[in-house]
């Protein structure tokens, strides 16, 4: 199967009866990502409901704390619904509506794909129903009351572990047993052919946007990008326009959680232990034990929770394109306090762990060299949890 492959990875792994509905996408995608129609839309949804472009914001204070190479930040946190998702849920809707669909279906976990789907439904005058598991709703209230407002059903999966994964297995289901009118918006750039692809597309818009303002701020000088990742779109999104670019040193940033015992963290690249298997359709890198298992993975970041990653992170990982790298919980609550402190700015606990990278690599760069971090998400949602790990009552 040659179809959808990043090398030896990606590809259809799904039950026969969704075939028919991956074919319909992957027809109906590579018909509207050329129509000048449709990419026009999209664009003006982009800036005029989504905020784009972001902002690229020369971090100065950030910069002389360092006083190394000058630090820019990529803002995808200043987005409506306060992260990148909205891009991905914006393309994906617009297609949907094209495709003469009349429902969307989204499986969360913490509950901030969700809450985009069910946005973007809203906006779309769409059904929304949101899969997730019951325990994922028990600890994500306030998410699961926002879907709510914004009109989707939140449907509680109650079978296996009642969290993420099992979610997953039944939104595929549903679709399966829906495949005429519901268009399936899955939120990284995981999942089967033509996903990984697609969203990789409509999260490219990041690295686009960062070429062209470089080139007023730096004279398009750029020698390090970071971002982090779980599914990975934020960071195929933050390096594709970059991939042939040598010169520039990419870096994706995991979840080293709280150490690297099997289980204590979800470093599924940067991690030694882990090997290419089959996950939710695609063949990637996955966090397994030694019978072939899925591991159940850990981060104080519901965003960075994932066991597998996107398959195209797994191509650039072989071919050294990207290179991999874990931060733990502590060094990631570091780096939200730095820059709340030192900016202003409160980063998603998942963005921190790209910022505490910043830590290690900017002692070895130059004062003339520039780094790019992007900014994946606001900390607003976030608050409350770090407030508990470090020991304030609010
Ligand atoms: C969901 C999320 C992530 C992780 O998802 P990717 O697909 O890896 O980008 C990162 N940051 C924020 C703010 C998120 O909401």
């Amino acid at each position: 199967m040659s179809k959808g492959r990043f090398g030896k990875y990606g590809g259809q792994y799904v039950p026969e009866i969704v075939m028919p509905v991956l074919t319909e996408l992957e027809a109906a995608y590579e018909q509207y990502k050329r129509d000048p129609e449709f990419l026009a839309e999209l664009r003006k949804y982009y800036v005029e409901y989504a905020g784009r472009p972001t902002l690229l914001y020369y971090a100065e204070k950030l910069t002389r704390h360092y006083g190394g190479a000058k630090i820019y930040l990529k803002r995808e946190d200043l987005l409506h619904t306060g992260a990148h998702k909205i891009n991905n849920a914006l393309g994906q809707v617009l297609l949907a509506k094209r495709m003469g669909k009349k429902r969307v279906i989204a499986e969360t976990g913490a509950g901030q794909h969700g809450v985009a789907t069910a946005t973007v439904a809203a906006l779309f005058g769409m059904e929304c129903k949101v899969f997730m598991g019951a325990v994922d709703m028990e600890r994500q209230r306030l998410n699961v009351f926002r879907m709510k407002l914004l009109g989707a059903e939140v449907v509680p999966v109650t079978t296996g572990t009642s969290t993420l994964k099992d979610a997953t297995s039944e939104a595929i289901r549903y679709w399966a047993a829906h495949i005429e009118d519901t268009h399936y918006i899955i939120g990284s750039a995981v999942g089967p052919h033509p996903y990984p692809t697609m969203v990789r597309d409509f999260q490219s818009v990041i690295g686009r946007e960062i070429r062209e303002q470089l080139k007023e701020e730096t004279g398009g000088r750029l020698d390090y990008l970071i971002a982090c990742v779980g599914g990975g779109s934020n960071a195929i999104g933050t390096f594709y326009e970059f991939r042939n670019d040598g010169s520039v040193k990419k870096l994706g940033v995991e979840a080293a959680g709280r150490g690297p015992a099997v289980g204590d963290n979800a470093q599924t690249l940067s991690n030694p232990a882990s090997r290419p298997g089959v996950l939710h359709g695609a063949s990637s890198y996955l966090a397994q034990d030694e019978d072939g298992q899925v591991i159940e993975v850990y981060s104080i970041s519901a965003g960075l929770d994932y066991p597998g990653v996107g398959p195209e992170h797994a191509m650039f990982h072989d071919e050294g394109v990207v290179t991999y790298v874990g931060i733990n919980d502590k060094e990631a609550i570091a780096a939200f306090q730095l820059l709340c402190r030192e900016e202003g700015i409160i980063p998603a606990v998942e963005s921190s762990h790209a910022l505490a990278y910043l830590e290690k690599l900017m002692p070895k760069t130059k004062q003339e060299e520039v780094v790019v971090v992007t900014l994946s998400g606001r900390g607003d949602k976030d608050v409350q949890q770090v407030a508990r790990v470090l020991g304030e009552e609010i």
